[in-house]
Protein backbone atom coordinates (compact mmCIF):
# COMPACT_ATOMS: atom_id res chain seq x y z
CA UNK A 1 0.00 0.00 0.00
CA UNK A 2 1.31 3.59 -0.60
CA UNK A 3 1.86 5.24 2.23
CA UNK A 4 -0.50 8.32 3.26
CA UNK A 5 0.95 12.00 3.32
CA UNK A 6 -1.08 14.80 2.62
CA UNK A 7 -2.33 17.15 0.16
CA UNK A 8 -3.19 20.64 -0.20
CA UNK A 9 -3.39 20.94 -3.93
CA UNK A 10 -6.84 21.70 -5.18
CA UNK A 11 -8.70 20.83 -8.44
CA UNK A 12 -9.98 23.96 -8.74
CA UNK A 13 -8.58 27.45 -8.61
CA UNK A 14 -10.20 29.64 -5.60
CA UNK A 15 -10.55 32.86 -7.13
CA UNK A 16 -12.86 34.70 -4.72
CA UNK A 17 -10.86 38.11 -4.67
CA UNK A 18 -11.13 38.59 -8.22
CA UNK A 19 -14.86 38.24 -8.29
CA UNK A 20 -14.55 35.02 -10.68
CA UNK A 21 -16.18 31.67 -8.85
CA UNK A 22 -14.39 29.47 -8.26
CA UNK A 23 -14.33 26.26 -10.13
CA UNK A 24 -14.69 22.93 -8.63
CA UNK A 25 -14.72 19.08 -9.98
CA UNK A 26 -16.79 16.44 -8.09
CA UNK A 27 -16.59 12.68 -9.03
CA UNK A 28 -20.12 10.66 -8.31
CA UNK A 29 -19.41 7.24 -7.58
CA UNK A 30 -20.96 3.76 -6.92
CA UNK A 31 -23.00 0.86 -7.89
CA UNK A 32 -24.67 0.63 -11.57
CA UNK A 33 -29.27 1.78 -10.92
CA UNK A 34 -28.04 3.72 -7.37
CA UNK A 35 -28.87 7.01 -8.90
CA UNK A 36 -26.18 8.77 -9.83
CA UNK A 37 -27.56 10.01 -13.11
CA UNK A 38 -30.70 10.93 -11.38
CA UNK A 39 -29.02 12.90 -8.20
CA UNK A 40 -26.97 14.97 -11.28
CA UNK A 41 -29.91 15.64 -13.27
CA UNK A 42 -31.48 16.87 -9.74
CA UNK A 43 -28.53 19.07 -9.32
CA UNK A 44 -29.03 20.80 -12.84
CA UNK A 45 -32.33 21.55 -11.86
CA UNK A 46 -31.72 22.85 -8.60
CA UNK A 47 -33.20 26.25 -7.31
CA UNK A 48 -29.54 26.89 -6.36
CA UNK A 49 -28.69 26.67 -9.80
CA UNK A 50 -28.84 29.91 -10.94
CA UNK A 51 -26.34 29.56 -13.91
CA UNK A 52 -27.97 30.00 -17.26
CA UNK A 53 -27.35 27.92 -21.01
CA UNK A 54 -24.79 30.78 -21.70
CA UNK A 55 -22.43 30.13 -19.16
CA UNK A 56 -23.10 26.59 -17.99
CA UNK A 57 -22.00 22.85 -19.23
CA UNK A 58 -23.93 19.69 -19.11
CA UNK A 59 -23.02 18.82 -16.03
CA UNK A 60 -21.89 22.66 -14.14
CA UNK A 61 -24.25 24.01 -11.77
CA UNK A 62 -23.35 27.54 -10.59
CA UNK A 63 -24.52 27.58 -6.42
CA UNK A 64 -24.58 30.79 -4.70
CA UNK A 65 -24.24 30.69 -1.36
CA UNK A 66 -23.07 32.67 1.42
CA UNK A 67 -22.93 35.52 -1.27
CA UNK A 68 -20.42 33.48 -3.00
CA UNK A 69 -20.67 31.92 -6.56
CA UNK A 70 -18.79 28.12 -7.19
CA UNK A 71 -18.75 26.22 -10.08
CA UNK A 72 -19.36 22.54 -9.50
CA UNK A 73 -18.69 20.26 -12.85
CA UNK A 74 -19.89 17.05 -11.68
CA UNK A 75 -18.11 14.15 -13.42
CA UNK A 76 -20.16 10.72 -13.81
CA UNK A 77 -17.83 8.23 -12.85
CA UNK A 78 -18.42 4.53 -15.20
CA UNK A 79 -20.72 2.19 -12.81
CA UNK A 80 -18.84 -0.19 -10.63
CA UNK A 81 -15.15 0.88 -11.26
CA UNK A 82 -12.93 2.30 -8.73
CA UNK A 83 -10.47 5.43 -9.90
CA UNK A 84 -6.99 4.04 -10.02
CA UNK A 85 -5.54 7.05 -8.07
CA UNK A 86 -6.80 10.46 -6.38
CA UNK A 87 -7.78 12.03 -9.77
CA UNK A 88 -7.66 16.01 -10.00
CA UNK A 89 -11.61 16.62 -8.33
CA UNK A 90 -11.94 18.43 -5.38
CA UNK A 91 -14.89 16.04 -3.60
CA UNK A 92 -16.04 12.55 -3.98
CA UNK A 93 -19.79 11.57 -3.92
CA UNK A 94 -20.34 7.87 -3.20
CA UNK A 95 -23.82 6.72 -3.60
CA UNK A 96 -25.77 3.64 -2.94
CA UNK A 97 -29.05 2.56 -2.50
CA UNK A 98 -30.80 2.11 0.77
CA UNK A 99 -33.01 -0.52 -0.75
CA UNK A 100 -30.23 -2.28 -1.80
CA UNK A 101 -27.51 -3.71 0.53
CA UNK A 102 -25.05 -4.83 -2.09
CA UNK A 103 -24.69 -1.41 -3.35
CA UNK A 104 -24.16 -0.27 0.51
CA UNK A 105 -21.06 -2.84 0.70
CA UNK A 106 -19.59 -1.34 -2.84
CA UNK A 107 -19.94 2.47 -1.15
CA UNK A 108 -17.95 1.45 1.97
CA UNK A 109 -15.29 -0.60 -0.42
CA UNK A 110 -14.81 2.01 -2.58
CA UNK A 111 -14.28 4.35 1.07
CA UNK A 112 -12.06 2.26 2.59
CA UNK A 113 -10.11 1.95 -1.02
CA UNK A 114 -9.94 6.31 -1.41
CA UNK A 115 -9.12 6.50 1.95
CA UNK A 116 -6.52 3.71 2.87
CA UNK A 117 -4.93 3.07 -0.79
CA UNK A 118 -5.36 6.15 -2.22
CA UNK A 119 -4.82 8.15 0.37
CA UNK A 120 -7.32 10.94 -0.66
CA UNK A 121 -7.94 13.72 2.17
CA UNK A 122 -10.26 15.09 -0.59
CA UNK A 123 -14.00 15.80 0.88
CA UNK A 124 -15.93 12.04 0.83
CA UNK A 125 -20.06 12.06 0.31
CA UNK A 126 -22.02 8.79 1.31
CA UNK A 127 -24.78 9.33 0.00
CA UNK A 128 -27.73 7.36 0.54
CA UNK A 129 -30.27 7.41 -1.92
CA UNK A 130 -33.73 6.40 -3.01
CA UNK A 131 -34.92 6.97 1.11
CA UNK A 132 -38.82 6.83 -0.60
CA UNK A 133 -38.50 3.52 -0.83
CA UNK A 134 -38.89 2.99 2.80
CA UNK A 135 -40.31 -0.77 3.06
CA UNK A 136 -37.54 -1.61 1.18
CA UNK A 137 -35.03 -0.02 2.95
CA UNK A 138 -32.26 -2.50 4.06
CA UNK A 139 -29.24 -0.35 5.48
CA UNK A 140 -30.18 1.13 8.90
CA UNK A 141 -29.07 4.87 8.76
CA UNK A 142 -27.16 4.59 11.88
CA UNK A 143 -24.93 2.19 10.63
CA UNK A 144 -24.01 3.98 7.59
CA UNK A 145 -23.67 7.59 9.38
CA UNK A 146 -21.48 5.61 11.61
CA UNK A 147 -19.17 4.23 8.61
CA UNK A 148 -19.22 7.85 6.95
CA UNK A 149 -17.75 9.12 10.51
CA UNK A 150 -15.30 6.46 10.85
CA UNK A 151 -13.75 7.16 7.28
CA UNK A 152 -14.02 11.08 8.32
CA UNK A 153 -16.65 11.64 5.73
CA UNK A 154 -20.22 13.25 5.30
CA UNK A 155 -23.48 11.29 5.24
CA UNK A 156 -26.37 12.39 3.31
CA UNK A 157 -29.50 10.98 3.18
CA UNK A 158 -31.32 11.49 -0.08
CA UNK A 159 -34.82 10.59 -2.62
CA UNK A 160 -33.64 11.90 -6.32
CA UNK A 161 -36.78 10.98 -7.37
CA UNK A 162 -38.75 13.11 -4.77
CA UNK A 163 -35.82 15.56 -4.79
CA UNK A 164 -35.66 15.14 -1.23
CA UNK A 165 -32.49 16.69 0.49
CA UNK A 166 -30.64 16.95 -2.81
CA UNK A 167 -30.32 20.86 -2.52
CA UNK A 168 -28.67 20.02 1.33
CA UNK A 169 -26.81 17.83 -1.02
CA UNK A 170 -25.38 20.51 -3.44
CA UNK A 171 -24.77 22.79 -0.54
CA UNK A 172 -23.02 20.06 2.00
CA UNK A 173 -20.66 19.51 -1.14
CA UNK A 174 -20.09 23.42 -1.78
CA UNK A 175 -19.26 24.24 2.16
CA UNK A 176 -17.05 21.38 2.81
CA UNK A 177 -15.06 22.21 -0.65
CA UNK A 178 -14.86 25.71 1.01
CA UNK A 179 -13.75 24.88 4.26
CA UNK A 180 -10.88 22.31 3.38
CA UNK A 181 -9.59 24.84 1.01
CA UNK A 182 -9.70 27.29 3.58
CA UNK A 183 -10.11 25.95 6.81
CA UNK A 184 -10.11 29.59 8.51
CA UNK A 185 -13.28 30.13 7.38
CA UNK A 186 -16.40 30.81 9.49
P1 LIG B 1 -27.16 5.17 -12.04
O1 LIG B 1 -26.91 3.88 -12.77
O2 LIG B 1 -26.49 5.16 -10.70
O3 LIG B 1 -26.84 6.39 -12.84
O4 LIG B 1 -28.72 5.20 -11.70
P2 LIG B 1 -29.89 6.01 -12.46
O5 LIG B 1 -29.85 7.45 -12.11
O6 LIG B 1 -29.86 5.65 -13.90
O7 LIG B 1 -31.16 5.38 -11.76
C1 LIG B 1 -31.44 3.99 -11.83
C2 LIG B 1 -32.91 3.77 -11.57
O8 LIG B 1 -33.23 4.14 -10.24
C3 LIG B 1 -33.82 4.59 -12.48
O9 LIG B 1 -34.94 3.81 -12.81
C4 LIG B 1 -34.22 5.75 -11.61
O10 LIG B 1 -35.47 6.26 -11.95
C5 LIG B 1 -34.26 5.10 -10.24
N1 LIG B 1 -34.01 6.05 -9.15
C6 LIG B 1 -33.01 6.97 -9.07
N2 LIG B 1 -33.10 7.66 -7.92
C7 LIG B 1 -34.18 7.16 -7.25
C8 LIG B 1 -34.79 7.47 -5.99
O11 LIG B 1 -34.39 8.35 -5.23
N3 LIG B 1 -35.88 6.71 -5.65
C9 LIG B 1 -36.38 5.72 -6.44
N4 LIG B 1 -37.46 5.06 -6.02
N5 LIG B 1 -35.84 5.43 -7.64
C10 LIG B 1 -34.74 6.13 -8.04
MG1 LIG C 1 -25.91 6.59 -14.70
Amino acid sequence: LPSCTSQASSAGNSAASSGTPSYYRVLVLGSSGVGKSALINQFMSSENNISDEMSASDSTVSVMLDEEESLLEFCNFPDDQFPEEDINVDAYVLVFSIADRATYEYANNLMRYLRNDVCTDRSIFLVANKTDLVRKRTVDKNEARLCASYYSSKYVETSASLNHHVDNLLAGIVTQIRLKLNPDRI
